[in-house]
C-alpha cells in the first residue's frame, strides 16, 4: 500500500452496511469512525469504550424492538 493512497473506511454502519467514506490520510477509518482519534491506548480505556458502545447498542436495540412490537397487531 502506498503512503498517499486513501482507503475506504469500511466501518460497519448502524444499517449493517459498510461505510464508503474515504479514510483519513494515514488512517484506516474515516473521520466519523475514529479516523481523527488516536483511540484508547490503555486496556482500561478500551474496556471503557467497549462498555459505552455496548450500552449505546442496548438502548438502540430496545428502541428498535419496541418499535417493531408496536408495528404488529
Ligand atoms: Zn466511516
Amino acid at each position: 500500500m502506498g503512503k498517499n493512497v486513501r482507503i475506504i473506511c469500511g466501518a460497519k454502519t448502524r444499517k449493517g452496511e459498510t461505510c464508503k467514506a474515504l479514510a483519513v490520510v494515514g488512517k484506516k477509518r474515516c473521520k466519523h469512525h475514529g479516523g481523527l482519534s488516536t483511540g484508547p491506548r490503555t486496556p482500561e480505556g478500551k474496556a471503557a469504550i467497549a462498555y459505552a458502545q455496548r450500552a449505546r447498542w442496548q438502548v438502540y436495540r430496545e428502541k428498535v424492538s419496541r418499535r417493531e412490537n408496536s408495528k404488529g397487531f
